[in-house]
């Protein structure tokens, strides 16, 4: 338990590599368990989850409920539509509430950067982020990992082109710190209005052309183009983008010839990506990233629980 001592999970930066490691290796075992249906439900019974979402999500909300549920807890959805915030409530009043029903873990999605962090401070529950703004998403960065380790035997070493719109990606700041304590090597590709200034200083080697920026990588990630929280101006139209930067067979060619594509939802098809590259059954490991993700929420789950209960 002690490579994972943490209370909380809110981010992936500080991260050591074997706290990492002991994430995917448990996911590991959770992604054979939930193939042949033997999970062990009675390791979160009792215990109750709150998926606090103030921003919509497909993947990731019904990936921790399966998560949760495939372990025995009782499992809530507080979606902002339902909940009180439409009606003024403070982050910090609904902390008081849900302190007050003692909930043992608090999936929280938020548009605000840091606010799983504050709710942390203020809440009993352990809580896990599931992407405030645009700040991070760790476990899809650790989901992502596992889809590589699992294909490729190993992180360390590989070459990582992220593309797109990375300024406004929590995804692509989760992979950033993950990949490179992994031991990857990282690139980052797109027109300069959608790389944050400076990102070079986290250690990625910055691309604005495709070709450039994807000869010979081992693994391509491609990002959403992420309109809602633009300001204008920053790409010209969806067709010009895809022109550029949207992943196509003609700009994939330039990748090793047994590159992994990915993409971690939802797509905007051919926007950033081609259909047919994202339906290739033989590059694109997007659904696989989806089954990977309920194995490393299971893990994350189960290590918080044990490590409060180590703690209590
Ligand atoms: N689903 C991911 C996220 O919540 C990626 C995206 O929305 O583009 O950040």
């Amino acid at each position: 338990m002690s490579s994972f001592p943490r209370r909380h999970l809110l981010q992936i930066e500080g991260m050591e590599r074997p706290e990492i490691d002991a994430v995917l290796d448990l996911a590991e075992s959770y992604v054979l368990l939930n193939r042949t249906g033997k999970t062990p439900r009675d390791l979160l019974r009792g215990r109750t989850l709150i998926n606090l979402f103030f921003e919509d999500s497909t993947r990731t909300r019904t990936s921790f409920e399966l998560a949760g549920k495939r372990l025995g807890a009782d499992v809530l959805n507080m979606s902002v539509s339902t909940s009180s915030v439409n009606k003024g409530e403070t982050l910090l009043d609904t902390a008081a509430t849900l302190n007050a029903m003692h909930c043992d873990l608090l999936v929280v999605r938020h548009d605000q950067s840091g606010a799983p962090h504050l709710l942390a401070q203020k809440v009993e529950a352990s809580v896990v982020n599931a992407g405030d703004g645009t700040h991070e998403h760790p476990t899809q960065a650790l989901l992502d990992a596992l889809t590589i380790r699992r294909r490729r035997g190993r992180v360390e070493g590989l070459s990582v082109a992220i593309c797109g719109d990375v300024m406004h990606s929590r995804v692509a700041r989760s992979n950033i710190h993950l990949l490179l304590t992994m031991g990857a090597r990282v690139r980052v590709v797109g027109p300069p209005t959608l790389l944050p200034a400076e990102i070079e200083r986290l250690g990625v080697e910055v691309f604005h052309d495709m070709a450039a920026g994807l000869a010979g990588v081992d693994v391509v990630m491609m990002l959403r183009l992420q309109r809602e929280r633009m300001a204008r101006g920053l790409v010209p139209s969806a067709r010009e983008f895809f022109r550029f930067y949207g992943l196509d067979q003609a700009k994939l060619a330039a990748a090793a010839p047994d590159a992994l594509v990915m993409h971690p939802g939802p797509m905007n098809r051919g926007v950033e990506i081609a259909s047919d590259v994202a339906d290739d059954p033989i590059r694109s490991v997007i659904r696989e990233q989806v089954e990977m993700g309920v194995a490393v929420r299971m893990a994350v789950l189960d290590r918080l629980t044990r490590a409060a209960l180590a703690n209590a």
